[in-house]
């Protein structure tokens, strides 16, 4: 038999693989919370399994943690760590920590071949999905790390929420988030509610309907655009599947979802996507459509991308308009920003294996508009008149 790195199972995946040992289910979880909830990685340590089945693990398996390449803590408590996960490639995982709870951005790829625009991994290209032991490794060594750095009491968890907003498009990489998520939400493992972690996407609608049936947990969906044309150029995926098939998804999505709205992500670029009219092209496409909240991101800027933040009172005004038609808005306050953590710039270390670097070099600079309060070109005009 092959050796097995068991962070890859869920409790159903270890149950099968400890069967295939001879092993009851019931040693199977002992296994699993001797893994995810005490940290440990040396069977000789997992002093209640029967020596018997700790031989025969030697034998087979084994807990492959990642290694650390780096780690770069900010001055507002936020730290990154960068794995490399061999090949020439690493991913990024951040910790956030706020007053009532400490939150987790994972990584689901070695790069992503989504390619928007705005986004420092897009811009990197893409290597190779993760495996399910690589995601869940990110947390595994997070939390064991955190819980005696940060000297909790016995019990104290680290972290309290996930968000899969790291490197990657994790609804790409289905067949190994579904595993990972498993493992986070069982009780024998991290044990978190399904409101409390988040899959962040950028749209890959038969895949939000297939996370619907098989895990449902947090959607967060990034929008980024009020009209096809504009987001088909910031969110190349949109092409594929634009903007009403996506909502309509969200609605499917809601009926088994775990929070009663999806979260719409809305990156703030300077005089791209950020005007009042923006703003009620919004509302019109959500209100009375979409069960949703609103988090505008302020843009985290990079030399490539030829894109500005949009300034503060733009951001205001936006979120204003959305307030005012009913729509809960927040803006999303910038962390680790100092050590380049904030959203959209991980960039870890990607060997890109496909072309999506190169195509997003060669597109045409996005056109920036600045014509006045309505902000809204012609192009985008005769958009909205065709609908
Ligand atoms: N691929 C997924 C999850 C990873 S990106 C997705 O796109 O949703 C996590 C969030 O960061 C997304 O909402 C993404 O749009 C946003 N983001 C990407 N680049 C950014 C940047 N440079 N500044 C601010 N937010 C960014
Ligand atoms: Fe990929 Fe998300 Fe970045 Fe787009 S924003 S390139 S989908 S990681």
């Amino acid at each position: 038999m092959k050796s097995v790195n068991l962070l890859e199972f869920d409790l159903d995946g270890l149950a099968a693989f400890c069967e295939q040992l001879g092993e009851k289910r019931f040693r199977a979880t002992q296994l699993f919370r001797w893994i995810h909830q005490k940290g440990a990685s040396d069977f000789a340590q997992m002093s209640d399994l029967a020596k018997s089945l700790r031989e025969k693990l030697a034998g087979t398996a084994f807990v492959k943690p990642l290694t650390i390449a780096s780690e770069q803590a900010s001055t507002d408590g936020t730290i990154k760590w960068l794995f490399d996960v061999g090949g020439g490639d690493a991913v990024e995982t951040v910790f956030i920590p706020e007053d009532d709870r400490g939150t987790l951005c994972v990584s689901s790829q070695a790069g992503c071949a989504v390619g928007c625009r705005f986004c420092s991994t897009g811009h990197q290209g893409f290597s190779r999905n993760l495996t399910a032991g690589e995601i869940v490794a990110q947390l595994w060594f997070a939390e064991h790390h955190l819980r005696k750095r940060l000297d909790l009491a016995d019990g104290e968890r680290a972290i309290t929420n996930i968000v899969m907003m790291g490197m990657g498009e994790p609804l790409q990489n289905y067949s190994a988030l579904v595993p990972a998520l498993r493992v986070m939400l069982d009780d024998h493992g991290y044990g978190l509610s399904r409101r409390r972690v988040t899959v962040s996407t950028s749209g890959v609608v038969p895949m939000i309907d297939r996370l619907r049936d098989d895990c449902p947990v947090a959607l967060a969906v990034s929008l980024h655009a009020p009209n096809d044309l504009l987001r088909d150029d910031l969110v190349p995926l949109n092409r594929k599947y634009p903007i009403a098939e996506l909502l309509a998804s969200c609605n499917r999505y809601l009926d088994a979802a775990p929070r009663d709205f999806i979260t719409f992500e809305y990156c703030m670029l300077d005089g791209v996507n950020d005007t009042p009219e923006h703003a009620r092209q919004l509302v019109h496409l959500v209100r009375d459509h979409v069960s949703c909240k609103f988090n505008l991101i302020p843009f985290n800027p990079f030399p490539e991308s030829g894109l500005k933040r949009s300034p503060r009172e733009r951001v205001t005004a936006f979120a204003r308009v959305l307030q005012d038609a009913g729509v809960v808005t927040t803006i999303r306050k910038t962390r680790g920003d100092d050590i380049d953590a904030a959203c959209g710039q991980l960039a870890g270390e990607v060997q890109d294996r496909t072309r999506v670097k190169e195509r997003i070099s060669t597109r045409a600079p996005i056109r920036i508009h600045r014509e006045g309060p309505q902000g809204v070109s012609e192009t985008y005009n005769k958009q909205e008149s065709k609908a």
